[in-house]
């Protein structure tokens, strides 16, 4: 079976919703974030969530805009999740300075103008760290250190030395890339039919594949040997962990190839499942016929209809 490759096209309007969503998506997020941490900042929570609308605006920013190149995905991805820490940051900058301005109002009096203020504060942070503005205010706070530990408040709790902070900075937009990578970049790799320029629909289930024949299913699906793969293939729901074998379609046209997607299913001791794709490939028309019709005649030979087995399994999670 051949794997999918994607064509790499980049539409006009993709570049419009890649840039618009990016932009948009990251400073509100950053900004809102910033705001909340005024009176509360959730460790490793804040950071994960800035991942997950980073990669998530960004995926819809590909589905909407077309976009089949996966590179870009990933250089979008990237870049929200820049903006959106760097928003975060800023957002902490210029509430700071707002909070700077009030004593300085509270010290001249109300004469002094915004302006003057500001300048006075710019000249602080100069003074302080050798910079100003955002690189100066930054250098300040980190030297200022921060204190990790108890929730909703920044007095007590592990204070943080200088280099520390940094380095705890630097962890926080890993934490948010990584997310947003792994969110932004499959969302490009999704089977797309570029002759009536959409993408597949979602995939319909032909059955789910045993763990103990898991191996052997995919080592003959890889040899295009779809009559033999389907004897492994059951069209009721078998037992997790498993796999679940779904044929995905362009819903504009029925003669194009079909994607063979397949993924593992498997749920921890709390019964939360997981998802995750094992293989996506290739099929001529002819070859998932095959191997839907030999699914479908195994499973009557076998079994007598007594329920509908290849409705739905009750948690869709992922
Ligand atoms: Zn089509």
């Amino acid at each position: 079976m051949k794997p999918y490759r994607p064509s790499n096209t980049v539409p006009g309007t993709g570049w419009v919703w890649l840039l618009a969503l990016s932009t948009l998506g990251g400073v509100v997020v950053g900004g809102a974030i910033a705001f909340i941490a005024r009176w509360l900042y959730l460790l490793l929570i804040f950071p994960a969530l800035m991942g997950f609308t980073s990669g998530g605006s960004t995926a819809i920013a590909i589905k909407r805009g077309k976009v089949r190149n996966p590179w870009v995905g990933l250089l979008f991805g990237l870049l929200t999740g820049l903006i959106t820490y760097g928003s975060y940051q800023g957002g902490e900058y210029f509430f700071t300075q707002q909070s700077f301005a009030k004593q300085i109002e509270a010290e001249f009096g109300q004469d002094i103008d915004p302006a003057e203020a500001n300048a006075l504060i710019d000249a602080f942070w100069q003074e302080q760290t050798g910079s100003s503005g955002f690189l100066g205010y930054l250098k300040y706070a980190a030297k200022q250190g921060i204190s990790i530990g108890r929730v909703g408040s920044s007095g007590d709790g592990l204070p943080l030395n200088e280099t520390f902070t940094w380095l705890y900075w630097l962890i926080e937009l890993a934490i948010i890339e990584a997310i947003s990578l792994a969110i932004a970049k499959p969302a490009a790799e999704e089977p797309f039919c570029e002759t009536c320029e959409q993408w597949y629909a979602q995939g319909q289930r032909i059955g789910t594949v045993a763990d103990d024949r898991s191996e052997i299913f995919l080592n003959t699906v890889q040899a295009d040997q779809m009559v033999q793969a389907a004897t492994y293939i059951q069209a009721k729901t078998v037992a997790h962990p498993r796999l679940e074998v779904d044929l995905r379609q362009c819903s504009g046209c029925d003669r194009g190839e079909v994607a063979l997607e397949v993924q593992r299913y498997s749920e921890n001791k709390e019964g939360e499942g997981k998802r995750s794709q094992v293989l996506m490939g290739m099929l001529s028309h002819r070859q998932s016929l095959q191997l839907s019709e030999a699914v479908s005649a195994s499973s009557e030979s076998d079994h007598k209809p007594e329920s509908d087995a290849n409705e739905s399994d009750a948690s869709q999670e992922g």
